[in-house]
């Protein structure tokens, strides 16, 4: 019996629209555009329904007709994703806005990031083409993802990070029993070397060889948001970006619904978020450009700290599509963010989760985002990992003794500091 491929039919260019086999393998060999996941978006129709998701288990699997495995059931990551989506009413007040929804992908299930959606793909996908071995390139969660994930499916894991990063992401690979790889350069050195050992090591590179199937994992942050809202799209989505695909793959996941009629076709904007030490996607779109300068990344923002893109041109063109904006925030206002965050809303995100407030303060502050309008925020971290870039930013801790008199003395030179 031909062995079916579930609802995906091919993979395609972007580019040129040439079709290949679903196999491992990420671009054309006619004029090396990426390939991406086609679907049979008829035969989805007749059982993505409202009813039919709304009757399944609340993980990201629920839209599964839209996700690129052959198997009915992912054999990786079976609990992922379907992570809150909070109306953050007191940070909108703080901002300056209607209507205001967190997606807090801080919280999502195995290992605290968006990552978990794109990995269980990956690795789900990895195991039906017969890889034993899954590795990646990474600026940290995915990492973390990749070895927490690939623990629990029995594969072996390679993850290739760049030798800085935070200790919390580097211990949060290293627990699970992964290969750890610290390069001794940037993410974009890492990514270079990991698509020459993709080629002669033949194993499952999620994010080179794999990179059309994982990318599609991040389709379900944007199916989640249209469906907890109640089926309707947000007027505004802000998204961080390091490699862009995330902003991407949102943009894709609300087309496919209104494609589908999940969803009423609406205006909708899906805008960018950049740290300022790494922001090449951001300034091109400020400069009205369709294409990006590579830079050399130097920010606390270090998921996103990709200097060359890959999905960079894509991005511009989803933002101008949408009519969408584009902005960058400093170290100092990435923390602040952070704050911003945690006071208002008692979610603690990484510095991603900074940059992606940060950026929103500012597109809301100059009116780039209407007062009145509905507002998404992609969280997509978790703060425990990044403890580095705000200790020393978040006050101090007061030691007294364990005694009565201390702390009575405490509340009332307090009383007298406030009056
Ligand atoms: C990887 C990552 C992103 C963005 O990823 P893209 O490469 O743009 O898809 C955003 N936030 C966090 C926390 C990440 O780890
Ligand atoms: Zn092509």
């Amino acid at each position: 019996m031909e062995k079916t491929e579930g609802f995906m039919k091919a993979l395609k260019c972007r580019e040129c629209g040439r079709e290949y086999p679903l196999n491992a393998t990420h671009v054309c060999e006619f004029d090396f555009g990426p390939l991406e996941v086609a679907y049979d978006y008829e035969k989805a129709r007749q059982s993505l329904t409202r009813e039919n998701i709304a009757s399944r288990p609340q993980t990201m699997w629920r839209y599964r007709e839209l996700l690129p495995i052959a198997d009915k059931q992912p054999s990786v990551g079976f609990d992922v994703g379907f992570t809150p989506l909070l109306k953050a009413d007191r940070l909108a007040k703080r901002l300056g806005i209607r209507e205001l929804w967190i997606k807090n992908d801080a919280v999502n299930y195995p290992t605290l990031s968006f990552k978990d959606r794109v990995v269980s793909v990956a690795l789900s996908r990895a195991k039906e083409l017969g890889f034993t071995t899954v590795a990646c390139a990474s600026t940290g969660n995915l990492a973390n993802s990749v070895a927490a994930n690939a623990a629990a499916a029995g594969l072996k894991a390679y993850v290739f990070i760049p030798a800085d990063l935070e200790e919390g992401k580097i211990v949060n690979s290293l627990v699970y029993g992964a290969q750890v790889i610290g390069i001794r350069g940037h993410y974009d050195e890492v990514n270079r070397l990991c698509a020459e050992i993709a080629g002669k090591f033949g194993w499952g590179f999620v994010n080179v060889n794999m990179r059309p199937y994982y990318a599609e994992g991040s389709k379900s942050m944007g199916f989640e948001i249209i469906e907890q809202l109640g089926w309707r799209l947000p007027q505004h989505t802000v998204v961080p970006m390091a490699s862009g695909s995330l902003l991407t793959k949102i943009h894709k996941s609300y087309q496919e619904f209104i494609k589908l009629g999940l969803v009423a076709e609406s205006k909708y904007k899906v805008h960018g978020a950049q740290a300022t030490g790494c922001s090449p996607i951001s300034i091109a779109h400020k400069g009205g450009m369709d294409f990006f300068k590579p830079v050399k990344p130097n920010t606390i923002a270090k998921s996103l700290a990709i200097g060359t893109p890959a999905d960079g041109f894509y991005a511009l063109k989803v933002m101008k599509e949408t009519g969408a904006a584009a902005d960058d925030v400093t170290d100092d206002e990435i923390r602040d963010g952070m704050k911003l965050l945690a006071e208002c809303e008692g979610i603690f995100t990484e510095t991603a989760g900074g940059v992606t407030v940060g950026v929103a303060k500012k597109l809301i502050a100059s009116g780039r985002i209407p007062a009145n309008d509905s507002v998404v925020l992609c969280i997509t971290g978790n703060g425990l990992k990044t403890l580095d870039a705000v200790a020393g930013h978040v006050g101090k801790t007061r030691e007294i003794r364990p005694s009565l008199r201390e702390f009575e003395a405490l509340i009332e030179a307090e009383s007298k500091v406030n009056c």
